[in-house]
């Protein structure tokens, strides 16, 4: 059976971005294969958030993992710091990363504009961690997002060198996947890029918003004056709307305002009312049951120490492998 790992990182509640470019795949995957799912809370602290924020961050994605569907009886749900196997691999990788492809990696490059002198090493080598995180357990597959597809890349380069170098086969190559289709990228609300935690207000829709807020946000998503020529194509900001109705509400209604944008009828207030009663439709389930979990320590510490447990022993295979092939076993001296 093949092996599947991904993570989110708990710096804040998880978004429909989280849940339709990776989530959603989670609890489908769990069916087919041997699924980890992890949250990543080293990766949390590259960007220096405090202690007490990034504990209620982990139990709020743990609670949102069970809340959309990933079952501790079919997946193992663990954190990723409870594991250490992942940051010996860490380690070792690093040995087989060039500065000059960390430095090339666009989500860096990006960063390094922002912090410039002040940025941290953790960022340049966040691919490197992430590569760990996936070939620890051997993974086959990693459901994410289309902002990820360059950083899988890196961790197949960082394997394949590993492979090569000590002519062995121990990793796997990782694929990014979203189940047969290609990756997506779920819109911000605001027009431009993609619905992303670190932004501000109103361009995200959280998997935990009520209804209020949700419509609230919609009303405030950016339009334009409406088509003019029937047919005409849309603008990014509508595009970007229409896209979200594809992923949470029926063809039907679709089809409906599609039809009313190609012959001028839309009218952009009652397009967003639907849109976001339709959202709060599909996110229902998903906040009652958060709301139903959240607050049941108990359970949550049971479902990753438990979890924890199953992950070590299964990444203590790897680095036992590992081990042996760099020469790091010391049973050989
Ligand atoms: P992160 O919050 O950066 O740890 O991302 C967790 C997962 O959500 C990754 O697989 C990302 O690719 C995915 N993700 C985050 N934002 C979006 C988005 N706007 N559209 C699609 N996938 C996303």
């Amino acid at each position: 059976m093949e092996t599947v790992l991904s993570g989110m990182r708990p710096t804040g509640k998880l978004h429909l971005g989280n849940y339709l470019g990776a989530g959603i795949n989670y609890v489908k995957m769990q069916e087919k294969y041997n699924c980890f799912y992890f949250i990543a809370d080293y990766h949390a602290l590259t960007t220096h958030t405090k202690a007490s924020e990034l504990n209620s961050s982990i139990s709020n994605v743990l609670a949102e993992y069970l809340a959309i569907g990933v079952d501790p009886e079919k997946a193992t749900i663990y954190i990723q710091s409870h594991v250490p196997q992942i940051p010996e691999l860490y380690l070792i990788l690093n040995m087989f990363a060039y500065k000059g492809e960390l430095e090339k990696c666009t989500t860096f490059k990006e960063k390094a504009r922002k912090e410039g002198q002040t940025l941290n090493a953790g960022l340049l080598t966040y691919p490197v961690l992430m590569a760990a995180d996936i070939l620890i357990h051997k993974a086959n597959k990693v459901p994410v997002g289309e902002d990820q597809k360059p950083h899988i890349e890196m961790a197949r380069n960082f394997a394949q060198r590993f492979n090569h170098y000590y002519e062995t086969e121990v990793f796997p190559m990782p694929d990014a996947t979203n189940e047969g289709e290609n990756l997506i990228r779920v819109p911000s609300l605001q027009g431009t890029g993609k619905m992303s935690k670190s932004d501000a207000g109103d361009s995200a829709i959280y998997l935990i918003d009520d209804k209020d807020t949700i419509i609230k946000k919609v009303k405030r998503a950016k339009t334009d004056a409406g088509p003019t020529s029937p047919n005409q194509t849309k603008p990014q900001e509508i595009e970007n709307l229409f896209y979200l109705m594809k992923l949470v509400s029926s063809a039907e209604t679709l089809s409906h305002f599609e039809e009313a944008y190609n012959n001028c009828s839309i009218r952009y207030g009652d397009f967003k009312m639907q849109l976001g009663e339709d959202m709060n439709q599909y996110i229902a389930p998903i906040r009652e049951k958060y709301q139903s979990l959240i607050n049941d320590r108990a359970y949550l510490l049971k479902v990753v120490n438990e979890g924890g447990e199953k992950a070590r022993a299964h990444a203590q295979k790897t680095i036992d492998e590992v081990r042996n092939i760099v020469g790091l076993n010391s049973m050989n001296i």
